[in-house]
């Protein structure tokens, strides 16, 4: 009797190369999805403004001044109950910013969807971009003369 291993190939003789072993589990995308969900569930039942468990910025605290986050959590709470003014107020940058980031993932779902590999890279032009809008913005938002122009908070 021979010993047919799961393949259909006989025990002791040569079968074809296994293929090469894909990444075939969805895990890692529908956990980050399931995890977005609950931070944006929690965003939208538990107002940033109010306090609570929320992170308080680091370098808010120890210098004063805003960073390109601060004001983000408020400014997503907004955002999720439709606010779009009162979230542009709090974080313009966020605001902006998130039809790109909403772009760029859905992009990357879609390739992960269908098991293509999934660029984690950017061009150098786009980083060093984002690099000096950030910094533009993290300047202009702590002028004195910020307040009227609506980047504070
Ligand atoms: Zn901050």
């Amino acid at each position: 009797m021979e010993t047919v291993l799961f393949s259909g190939v006989p025990f002791g003789h040569a079968g074809p190369v296994p293929p090469r072993l894909e990444r075939t589990s969805k895990l890692p995308l529908v956990m980050a999805l399931a995890l977005g969900l609950v931070i944006a569930a929690l965003l939208y039942v538990f107002n940033p403004a109010d306090g609570g468990f929320y992170p308080v910025c680091a370098f808010h605290q120890a210098t004063g001044w805003l960073c390109p986050g601060c004001g983000g959590l408020r400014a997503m709470h907004q955002l999720l109950h439709g606010h779009v003014p009162a979230a542009f107020y709090l974080n313009p940058a966020l605001v902006c910013g998130l039809p790109f980031v909403a772009v760029i993932a859905v992009k990357w779902i879609s390739l992960e969807l269908k098991g293509e590999p999934v660029p984690l890279t950017l061009k150098p032009i786009w980083l060093w971009t984002g690099f000096a809008v950030l910094l533009l913005f993290t300047i202009l938002r702590n002028l004195p003369l910020a307040s009227t122009y609506g980047f504070v908070r």
